[in-house]
């Protein structure tokens, strides 16, 4: 392992007048990040921006794994900024605040998901559902992005992180921060199609591939009244599957599960992170049900056309949440005592979680203790 000084050369433009220049404060940040494309993490530091008005300086304590952070430092999914610090499932500890921030003190518990900012003036803006903000370049994620003052954004694997206040979330108490991280991305993910469509008594959901993302959707349709099964590609999780809250579990290996739960479901939200011929969970959806892709593979998903046809089915797609419903999904959790299972590492463990996660052997998120960086 190196000890790489990872600094750029953006500069950060001076956007508000109100902008304190506090000369006291470290002007970087201790971060693991990838130097260039599909290059292992490393040590080293990024510039913190100055603390502006209406922002809050995070503490962070743990930053949670996603797969995506994976496609983004591959460039699955196209061109990245580098250094890139990944991190988007963020839990942390308010350590300063803006004079303009009113929200926020010292000591609150915080977290912060895949997004840090956007135009807060479109429809899908004003109706809280900033993840969709419609504005040139939609919201400013939380790293692998310009922010709207120019320089690159960072994200969680790191010491700390300097956010518009109005970009985080409240942690409850009855959260422990290190099972927390996660439902920042995969928590909420799962939480808003599983609403959006209704998940709850009487309906039968899905879950295909048990990750990340798929043992907290398992968690949250249970706590949601819905009858679950997931679809995982063996039945080597199967116990673990039931014990999340699963009353059924099956291997997308064996045909028998496609004959067999032909027509049974209102609701399959596929998680996969690799591409998938669709066609066959089509199949497994009741008349007018509908499959909800959160998955993001590189390669495109195919379908049969008369999968959908043959059942009036749909296909749909959803991303992450916006911050009202993240909300309200971490109170959900807090109520529900819903956190994710993890494996809590050390930072120079990074590249070895990710080989883990690539071979699907993750139970079932990675959580970086950033006390080690
Ligand atoms: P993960 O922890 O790696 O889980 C993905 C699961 O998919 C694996 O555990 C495995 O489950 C299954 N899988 C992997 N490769 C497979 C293959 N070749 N064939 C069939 N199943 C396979 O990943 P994650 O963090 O949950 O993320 C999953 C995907 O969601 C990623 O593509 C990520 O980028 C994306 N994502 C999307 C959003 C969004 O807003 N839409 C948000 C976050 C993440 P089994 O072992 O049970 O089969
Ligand atoms: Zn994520």
């Amino acid at each position: 392992m190196t000890n790489t000084t990872l600094t750029t050369t953006a500069t950060r433009a001076a956007t508000d007048a109100t902008d304190i220049a506090d000369a006291a404060a470290p002007a970087t940040i201790a971060v693991y990040a990838a130097p260039a494309p599909k290059a292992p993490l490393e040590r080293g530091t990024v510039p913190r921006r100055p603390l502006g008005a209406n922002d809050i300086l995070i503490d962070i304590k743990f930053a949670g794994i996603c797969h995506s952070d994976i496609h983004q430092v591959g460039e699955d999914w196209g061109q990245g900024i580098f250094p890139m610090v990944p991190g988007h499932e963020i839990a942390g500890v308010v350590a300063e605040v803006g004079p303009g921030v009113t929200r926020w003190s010292v000591g609150d518990r915080v977290g912060v998901g895949c997004f840090v900012d956007s135009c807060r003036e479109c429809d899908n803006c004003r109706a809280g559902l900033q993840q969709y903000c419609t504005s040139e370049g939609g919201p400013v994620f939380t790293y692998n992005a310009v922010g709207r003052d120019g320089t690159p954004t960072y994200g969680g694997y790191a010491k700390q992180l300097v956010i518009d206040a109005d970009y985080a979330l409240r942690i409850p108490d009855a959260l422990p921060l290190d099972v927390a991280a996660p439902l920042l991305c995969a928590g909420i993910t799962l939480y808003s199609p599983l609403t959006h469509w209704g998940a709850g008594p009487g309906k039968r959901v899905a879950i295909v591939g048990l990750g990340g993302l798929g043992h907290l959707g398992v968690k949250i349709a249970r706590a949601k009244g819905a009858e679950v099964t997931v679809l995982s590609q063996s039945l080597r999780k199967r116990e673990d599957g039931l014990k999340l809250g699963a009353h059924d579990y099956r291997a997308t290996s064996d045909p028998a599960t496609f004959t067999e739960l032909a027509g049974r479901f209102d609701l399959i939200v596929n998680t996969v992170s690799a591409d998938l011929d669709l066609s066959g969970y089509l199949g497994l959806l009741r008349l007018d049900g509908t499959l909800v892709q959160v998955g993001a593979p590189e390669k495109p998903v195919t379908v049969n056309a008369h999968a959908l046809l043959t059942g009036r089915r749909s296909l749909s797609g959803s991303m992450i949440g916006g911050l009202p419903e993240t909300q309200e999904m971490l109170d959900f959790c807090a109520e529900h005592g819903i956190g994710a299972e993890i494996e809590l590492i050390p930072a120079d463990r990074i590249n070895e979680a990710y080989a883990r996660v690539l071979a699907s052997d993750v139970r079932y998120r990675f959580v970086i203790d950033t006390a080690t960086i």
